[in-house]
C-alpha cells in the first residue's frame, strides 16, 4: 500500500533536554574514528542470550544482548536470581571490552523486559501491570515505581528496561491491553514522563546517569494499541490526526524526559510496517521531536517488512532504525548489513548516525566508565522499601465496582478465601513474569511475596479473626464472608488476543462457585484478576461486592489492606471503560453512542457505597462468531508463532487431522481480500518438535507481485506461478519450532 502522507509540522514538537553532551560527543568522535566497519555494524545488532555465546563477540562485535521473554541467563535455568544475570552481563562484557582496533573498548548494553518491576528475575518486586497502575491516577507514585524498577534492574547487572509501554489500547481484545496504562491518551501522557524519569533519573546536564538507574525504552512506536480488531502486530487504520492525538500522546513527554531509546512497533500504520516507516521514525521522531537517543527494533520486527527477511533488511536501517533486535538471526543480519554498507545501499552517514546514537546512550549510562556502576547488589532485590511501594500501588489500583454492604470485612471475621487464584502469586502477576507468557509459575518462584489469601490471613489474624483457604469454596463451619479470587489466566502477546470480551465463555467456573456460595447464604466479595475489563455481568449479579484488582503482582497484602478493616478506602478509578456487552470491544468516552457498564473514571469508595444491578445476562455477541475471531485456542501448552498473509492472499489452514504432524484444528477462513491484512493467528503446540503446516491459499486475481506469506517472523515468498491466480492451492510448509520466545 502507498504510505499515508505524514506532515511532521502537525506533530507536537518535544523540548528534549538532549542526551548530547559536548565532552561525550568528542570522546565518541575519537572512538568512531578508529572503529572498523565491522565494529560499527556490530553496534547496530542485538542478539538474544539464548542464541549467542560471549565467545561469538570476538568474531561478531555486537553492540547489545537481550534476554527476551523467557530466555534464561547464560548457563543457568529459567527463573534464576539476580546473581545469574550479573554473571551473564559480566561474561559478555568481558569479551566485548577486550581491547580492539586501538580505541577505547565499547561495552555491550544488556536489555531485559523489566516491564512491571524487574519481572524476569527471581526475588524481584513485581508491581501491578500497567492497566492497574492506570487506575491509580498517581504520576508521583509512578516515578517511585520507575526508580524501584531501575534499582532492581541495575542490581541484576542489566542496563536497559524495555519499557514503559506507551500504547493507548483502543480494543480490549488485544492481548497486550494490560501493558497500556489507559485507553485515555491524557493519562498515558501524564505517566510517560514520570516513569521514564524514575527509570533513568532526572534528565539534565550530567555526563552520566546516576548509579541505580537504567535506560528506558518507550514502546512500541507507534500505534501498537490501535490495530484493527485488537489484533497483535496488526494494522492501525486511522488518519494522521488520530494517530497523533491518541497514539502519540506519550512520546513527546517521554522525549522531554530524556528517554534514551524508543522501540519500534511490530504493527503497521495503514499498511506500512513501522520498522520501515521512515516518515515516522526519522522525520517525526528524530526530526520533529528531536529525539537524539536510538531506535531499537522489536523481536525480528525488521523481517516483517515486505522485501526483507530476518537476516537481510537494509530498508529498516534506511528508515531510521538504529539497532535491530535480531535475537536468533543476528549472524545473517550482521553479514548482510555489512555487505549493504560496503555497497552503499545503506549510506555511511546513516551508519555513523546510528552508531553515534548508540554510543551516546552507552556513554550517558556510564557504561564506558571503568567503575561501571551496575554491579550485583542483592540487597536491592525485593527490598522492604520497594515492596512497600508495590503494596501502595496495589492499594491505589483496586477499583470497587459494586458493594452491597459487605465490605469492609471486619477484622474479627471468619473469612473463607476461595477461587482458583486465591493463593496463587503467578496468577496475580500475569504474563511477562519469570516466563514470557507467565506460564508455570508457582508461589515458590516468588520468595518474599504474598498471595491474596496470605494477605487476608495476616490482616484478620491480628484482630482474632480467621481466614480459611479453600479454592473450591468448601467449608465445615459457615464463614461470615467469602472472598472469591478469580480471573484471567496469565498470557502475553499473541496468545492474549481474544475474540470476545466474555469472561470464561463456555465454562463459567467462577460463576458456579459464586452461585454455590450464594445458595449457602455466604456473602461474597469477588476479587477479579484481569489485565483488562471483561464482560462479567453474571458474576457481578452473583457477588455482593466486586473489586477489579487487575494483575496486582507480588504484594497480595495490598488487597487485604483495603478489604479488611476499612482503614484504607478505595482510591482507584477505571482507566479503561467497562463493557456492558461482550461485544463492546472499543469504548471511547466522548464518542457518540458511548454506553459502557462503568465509564472511564468510575470507582466507588466506602464513603460513596455502591448498589449495582441486576444486570442483563446475555453476552450480546456469539463467541463462535468467526468474524471476530483472531485465533482459536487449542488449550494445549503454548509455543505460539504466527502466520499472516499480506494483502492479496487469502489463506486457510487445513487440519491434517494428524497430531504428530502438528495437527492444527483451525477453523479460520479469511473472508475476502479486505480482511487479509489483519488476521493473524496463534497456533499452539505441545512440544518444540518440528512440524508441517498445510496452508491452503489463493492469490487474488487482482494482486500485484510479489506476494509474501509471512510465517512467524520469517517470510515465504510465493511465486505467483505456483498458483493460478484466483484458484485455491496448497502449500505444505515445514516449520522449525523453537522452544525460545517468539518464533
Ligand atoms: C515484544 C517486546 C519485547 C521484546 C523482547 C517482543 O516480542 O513485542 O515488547 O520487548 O519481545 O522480549
Amino acid at each position: 500500500p502507498a504510505p499515508t502522507a505524514v506532515h511532521p509540522e502537525r506533530w507536537p514538537a518535544a523540548q528534549s533536554p538532549g542526551l548530547v553532551d559536548a565532552r561525550n560527543e568528542a570522546r565518541i568522535t575519537a572512538i568512531m574514528a578508529r572503529m572498523s566497519l565491522r565494529e560499527k555494524i556490530g553496534q547496530m545488532i542485538q542478539a538474544d542470550t539464548a542464541s549467542i555465546t560471549p565467545e561469538d563477540l570476538r568474531t561478531y562485535p555486537l553492540g547489545s544482548i537481550l534476554a527476551g521473554g523467557n530466555s534464561p541467563p547464560l548457563g543457568a535455568p529459567d527463573r534464576s536470581p539476580a546473581a545469574a544475570w550479573v554473571a551473564t552481563a559480566q561474561a559478555f562484557n568481558a569479551v566485548a571490552t577486550e581491547k580492539r582496533e586501538g580505541h577505547e573498548p565499547v561495552p555491550i548494553m544488556f536489555g531485559i523486559d523489566a516491564v512491571h518491576g524487574n519481572s524476569n528475575v527471581v526475588g524481584a518486586t513485581i508491581f501491578p501491570h500497567n492497566s492497574g497502575l492506570g487506575a491509580m491516577h498517581d504520576p508521583a507514585l509512578m516515578r517511585e515505581i520507575g526508580k524501584a524498577t531501575a534499582a532492581e534492574t541495575a542490581a541484576s547487572g542489566i542496563d536497559w528496561a524495555f519499557g514503559p509501554t506507551l500504547a493507548v489500547p483502543q480494543d480490549d481484545r488485544w492481548g497486550r491491553a494490560y501493558e497500556g496504562y489507559s485507553e485515555d491518551p491524557a493519562l498515558v501522557a501524564a505517566y510517560a514522563g514520570p516513569m521514564v524519569e524514575g527509570l533513568q533519573g532526572k534528565p539534565g546536564s550530567q555526563t552520566t546517569v546516576q548509579a541505580g538507574h537504567v535506560a528506558a525504552s518507550v514502546k512500541h512506536f507507534l500505534g501498537d494499541g490501535g490495530t484493527a480488531g485488537g489484533i497483535d502486530q496488526g494494522d492501525t487504520r486511522v488518519d494522521e490526526d488520530t494517530l497523533i492525538r491518541i497514539h502519540d500522546a506519550g512520546y513527546p513527554k517521554a522525549v522531554n524526559a530524556g528517554t534514551m531509546t524508543v522501540m519500534a512497533s511490530f504493527s503497521s500504520w495503514n499498511g506500512v510496517k513501522m520498522h520501515g516507516n521512515k516518515a515516522l521514525l526519522t522525520d517525526v521522531l528524530k526530526g520533529r521531536m528531536g529525539f537524539d537517543g536510538f531506535v531499537v527494533g522489536d523481536w525480528n520486527g525488521h523481517g516483517q517488512i515486505p522485501g526483507c527477511t530476518n537476516t537481510d533488511c537494509p530498508a529498516t536501517f534506511n528508515a531510521g532504525l538504529d539497532m535491530a533486535m535480531a535475537p536468533d538471526s543476528w549472524k545473517g543480519l550482521f553479514e548482510s548489513t555489512l555487505a549493504a554498507a560496503k555497497s552503499g545501499e545503506i549510506p555511511m552517514a546513516r551508519i555513523d548516525d546510528a552508531v553515534r546514537r548508540i554510543l551516546r546512550v552507552k556513554m550517558k549510562l556510564g557504561l564506558f566508565d571503568p567503575a561501571r556502576p551496575y554491579e550485583h547488589r542483592p540487597q536491592e532485590m525485593g527490598s522492604v522499601a520497594h515492596r512497600a511501594i508495590a503494596r501502595q500501588a496495589v492499594r491505589e489500583s483496586l477499583v470497587l465496582l459494586k458493594n452491597e454492604g459487605v465490605l469492609p470485612i471486619k477484622p474479627s471475621a471468619t473469612v473463607l478465601v476461595a477461587g482458583d487464584a486465591a493463593d496463587d502469586i503467578g496468577r496475580q502477576a500475569g504474563g511477562w513474569t519469570l516466563s514470557w507468557q507467565g506460564d508455570g509459575n508457582t508461589n515458590a518462584d516468588f520468595p518474599g511475596a504474598t498471595s491474596i489469601y496470605a494477605g487476608i490471613a495476616r490482616a484478620v489474624k491480628k484482630a482474632g479473626g480467621k481466614a480459611i483457604l479453600s479454592p473450591e469454596g468448601s467449608f465445615a463451619q459457615k464463614p461470615d464472608v467469602a472472598v472469591v479470587v478469580f480471573g484471567e489466566e496469565p498470557y502475553a502477546e499473541l496468545r492474549g488476543d481474544v475474540r470476545t470480551l466474555e469472561f470464561q465463555p463456555g465454562h463459567k467456573k467462577a460463576l458456579a462457585l459464586l452461585k454455590k456460595l450464594k445458595a449457602a447464604g455466604v456473602p461474597t466479595v469477588s476479587v477479579f484478576l484481569s489485565g483488562r475489563p471483561l464482560w462479567v455481568n453474571p458474576e457481578l449479579n452473583q457477588s455482593d461486592a466486586f473489586v477489579a484488582a487487575w494483575f496486582p503482582g507480588s504484594e497480595g497484602e495490598g488487597v487485604a489492606d483495603v478489604l479488611v478493616g476499612g482503614q484504607t478506602d478505595f482510591h482507584g478509578t477505571l482507566s479503561f471503560s467497562w463493557p456492558k456487552t461482550a461485544g463492546q470491544f472499543t469504548l471511547n468516552k466522548g464518542a457518540a453512542g458511548y454506553d459502557p457498564l462503568f465509564p472511564l473514571g468510575y470507582g466507588l469508595t466506602y464513603a460513596t457505597g455502591g448498589h449495582v444491578g441486576p444486570l442483563a445476562e446475555e453476552p450480546g455477541i456469539d463467541a463462535s462468531d468467526s468474524n471476530s475471531s483472531t485465533f482459536i485456542e487449542e488449550g494445549i501448552v503454548a509455543k505460539p508463532f504466527q502466520i499472516k498473509a499480506d494483502a492479496g492472499v487469502s489463506h486457510r489452514l487445513v487440519d491434517s487431522a494428524d497430531r504428530q504432524e502438528g495437527a492444527i484444528r483451525f477453523a479460520f477462513t479469511s473472508a475476502g481480500k479486505a480482511s487479509i491484512l489483519g488476521p493473524n493467528l496463534t497456533l499452539e503446540r505441545e512440544s518444540n518438535a518440528d512440524m508441517n503446516v498445510e496452508v491452503t491459499y489463493r492469490v487474488d486475481a487482482q494482486a500485484q507481485a510479489p506476494v509474501t506469506l509471512a510465517l512467524g517472523s520469517g517470510a515465504v515468498r510465493i511465486d505467483k506461478s505456483l498458483a493460478d491466480q484466483g484458484q485455491w492451492a496448497k502449500l505444505r510448509i515445514p516449520l522449525k519450532c523453537f522452544a525460545e520466545h517468539g518464533t
